[in-house]
């Protein structure tokens, strides 16, 4: 019997059937006592809420509620207690999916904002003349690009099977990375239009808010950023004692000076 409920999802008013991660092992750590459970649209489950978002309005965001329901033993997705590691594995494409989606959120922002700056003028010429403008579109392409280039490098390494701690790094970095480049990319491109960017005569506000959402769901930019800080540390820590990379701390001149490297 499954009993608990959930915020926040979507397609939660229409979808005929959830993925669901519920505690099964009271006993054991949380990332060993989770299953998890497909769930159809059954007795007992029920959608509560539809939330007035920012953005993103179109996905029918919603509580989903659990009350003893009954879900059968086939439903079980990768074993009793192993919902961790479908857990992990579900957020490669869900996060990587998420930067992925986010630059085809950003680019058309930046688009209209490249067209509409070429064509306004102002004191007598295009307004993309004024380096104040054409510097931030130059800073959005520049940020549009860098995402784009690791999303490949990140799906590359999925690809290639790499070290599970290490894509795990990439994912989170990507995630973060990513989202907040777009969202600045949004920002830039409404600042070189002017109020008319702030209107829905153009598509850049709907952008703009769409994009807010992304740094926030599917785990938070500082949850990616404790991930990231999380597995470094690992990484240099293994690489230091396999004496993998050449160590350049000798590199420094005084690199000797007795006394002076104090660590607490
Ligand atoms: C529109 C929308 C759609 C969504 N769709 C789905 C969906 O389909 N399925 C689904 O399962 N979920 C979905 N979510 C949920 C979303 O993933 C969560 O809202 C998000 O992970 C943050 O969790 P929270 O809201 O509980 O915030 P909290 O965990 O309460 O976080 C609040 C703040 O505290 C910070 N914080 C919390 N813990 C830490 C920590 N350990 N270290 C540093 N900072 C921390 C966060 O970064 C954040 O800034 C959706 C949310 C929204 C808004």
């Amino acid at each position: 019997m499954l009993t608990g409920q959930k915020r926040f999802i979507v397609g939660g008013t229409a979808a005929d059937f959830f993925l669901v991660y519920a505690r099964t092992n009271l006993e054991a750590p949380p990332h060993k006592g989770i299953t998890c459970f497909i769930v159809d649209r059954s007795p007992g489950v029920t959608s509560e809420y539809l939330y007035g978002l920012m953005g993103c309005r179109g996905g029918g965001t919603a509580r989903l509620v659990f009350e003893d329901v009954e879900v059968p033993v086939e439903n079980v997705l990768g074993g009793i207690d192993r919902g961790a590691e479908v857990f992990q594995t579900m957020m490669i494409p869900e996060r990587l999916g998420t930067a992925a989606m986010t630059i085809g959120a950003a680019r058309p922002a930046l688009e209209v904002a490249t067209d509409y700056t070429a064509k306004r003028k102002a004191f007598g010429q295009p307004i993309a003349a004024f380096q104040g403008v054409s510097f931030q579109i130059a800073e959005a392409a520049m940020l549009l690009d860098a995402s784009r280039a690791l999303v490949y490098a990140t799906a590359v390494a999925v690809d290639r099977r790499e070290d599970p701690a290490r894509v795990r790094r990439m994912i989170s970095e990507t995630k973060k990375f990513v989202t907040e480049s777009c969202q600045q990319v949004a920002h830039h491109s409404m600042q070189v239009m002017g109020g008319i960017g702030y209107t829905n005569v153009f598509p850049v506000e709907r952008i703009h808010r769409d994009l807010r959402l992304a740094s926030i769901w599917t785990g938070t930019n500082e949850v990616m950023a404790a991930i990231v800080a999380h597995e470094w540390y690992r990484e240099a820590k293994a690489a230091r004692l396999a004496r993998r990379t050449r160590d350049p701390e000798p590199d420094a001149a005084q690199a000797d000076a007795v006394g002076e490297k104090v660590y607490e």
